[in-house]
């Protein structure tokens, strides 16, 4: 059992607990602590090494991937042993029940207090988006059925347009609307990536597809990001127009994105495509030159930024068909000036097109090194950017991203956009996990060696 440590016994186990807590507070705010470590409490191994009980492998995962140095530093100031072999372990009656369980069925308690940690972006809102005559039906549509999930005829609702448009960003919003304004009881966002790998692992591992559909069954409005990547891959298309048809039988709201028109994505279920096309579709189209600008302000707003007009006006002139590209070059300016302490003037902002106008095409960037460290990986890059949390690919992804950090002048928000619209908070998580890993673990190591020498030829 691992109820005592040497002379500890499991209330005084219990008091250093609540100390741990307190302190936790400090730094992580009431709510954090409340939903992620108050359920859980401390014990030692038959090694004397700490161990934390989690109420299931979700919680497991989540407070090592995203706690773990925090609790690390708590437990020391309590003057614990052999912190740094702390491990989490899912209470026992819920392991084997949890293994089968997707951990990306979002309970709508957690999402309420934490919805920025877990695949929703905190900034992707309704309110932080900007609407102009490209993205208006779109927009309106979304929260049509944010505000009434199932309820209005827009269903399924499926928005489509090129990369950069703002289609995961509109998703999400309805995430957050319906989450905050409480109109959906379970919401889940996943993108088309994240099912077929979520959908592959358990067959591998149950052999049967049933009890995966039924993990869906109590979903009320189901976001579905990129369903493009259904594109030739029948089997996993046929479990999810199952799990579709069912919750669209009971009235459950599905809003997808596509980068083509449903009816346009090649090698897709007919049937599943005259479902698509029965519910509302509509498009995102680039931004006219003053929904650029508009949108320019609001990132640099949101950034406690208040820039020039005149660059504004040039950023906006000179990118026109991305958003994600918008956004990017605003971050590096702001990111530049930060750096240099130079103010934001039309002088730095044509820097920074110099910039990447003297870069040629074999110069390093982040495309670059998420390619390489895919291949020595053997994953794809669509994996490398999806929101899994699976080692296999979690791994690779965090390599990737100190990589970036450490060779190319990227801004760490840039990077975590460049990584499937990830926060800059996560990219400096990465980097210091694989900074500390490569001290101590030879392998790991060896893997940055072995990508930074594929990736010399770039530079
Ligand atoms: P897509 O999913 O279409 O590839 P995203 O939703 O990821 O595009 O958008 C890329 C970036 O551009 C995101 O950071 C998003 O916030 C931003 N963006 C796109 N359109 C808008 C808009 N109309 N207002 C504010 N930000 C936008
Ligand atoms: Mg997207």
């Amino acid at each position: 059992m691992l109820t005592t440590c040497g002379k500890l016994h499991s209330n005084e186990l219990e008091n250093i607990w609540i100390k741990c807590l307190e302190i936790l507070k400090n730094f992580l705010g009431e709510d954090s602590v409340d939903t992620w470590f108050k359920p859980a409490k401390l014990e030692f191994d038959e090694k004397n090494n700490p161990v934390i009980i989690v109420p299931n492998a979700f919680f497991a995962d989540f407070i090592e991937e995203n706690y773990k140095k925090i609790l690390i530093s708590a437990l020391n100031k309590l003057n614990i042993k052999n912190i740094q072999n702390i491990a989490f372990k899912p209470q026992e009656n819920e392991i084997e029940q949890t293994k089968k369980v997707a951990n990306v069925i979002i309970n709508k308690n957690y999402l309420k207090k934490q919805n920025n940690q877990f695949n929703l972006n905190s900034n992707y809102t309704f309110e932080n988006f900007i609407v102009g005559d490209s993205n208006r039906f779109s927009f309106t549509t979304a929260l049509a059925v944010a505000e009434a999930p199932g309820k209005t005829s827009f269903n399924p609702l499926t928005i489509y347009g090129n990369t950069g448009l703002g289609k995961t960003h509109l998703l999400q919003a309805i995430g957050h609307f319906a989450i905050k304004e409480d109109t959906a009881d379970n919401v889940l966002y996943i993108t088309a990536q994240d099912f077929i790998n979520q959908y592959m692992d358990h067959i591998k591992n149950n052999k049967d597809s049933i009890s995966f559909v039924k993990k869906f069954y109590n979903i009320d409005l189901l976001l579905i990001d990129d369903i493009h990547f259904f594109s030739k891959k029948p089997t996993t298309q046929k479990e999810f127009f199952h799990i579709f048809s069912n919750l669209l039988n009971s009235h459950k709201q599905i809003v997808m994105t596509s980068d083509k028109k449903p009816d346009m994505i090649p090698d897709m279920m007919k049937h599943m495509i005259n479902r698509f096309m029965s519910g509302l579709v509509v498009d995102i189209q680039p931004p006219n030159f003053e929904t650029r600008m508009a949108i320019l302000k609001k990132k640099a707003e949101l950034d406690g930024y208040i820039l020039d007009d005149n660059v504004i006006q040039y950023i906006a002139a000179k990118i026109t068909s991305n958003v994600r590209e918008l956004e990017g070059t605003l971050i590096k300016l702001i990111a530049s000036t930060t750096f240099t302490g130079k103010d934001i003037t039309i002088e730095t902002a044509k820097e920074i097109f110099q910039d990447k106008i003297t870069k040629n095409e074999f110069s390093l960037n982040t495309e670059n090194i998420q390619k390489e460290v895919a291949e020595y990986f053997n994953i794809s890059v669509n994996q490398l950017r999806a929101h899994t949390r699976k080692r296999n690919i979690s791994y690779p992804r965090n390599i990737a991203m100190y990589i970036t950090k450490k060779w190319t002048k990227q801004a760490l928000r840039t990077i975590g956009l460049d990584f499937g619209g990830r926060d800059y908070s996560t990219v400096i998580h990465a980097c210091k996990k694989i900074e500390n890993m490569a001290k101590y673990n030879k392998n790991v190591k060896n893997d940055i060696e072995n990508i930074e020498k594929a990736i010399k030829k770039y530079m």
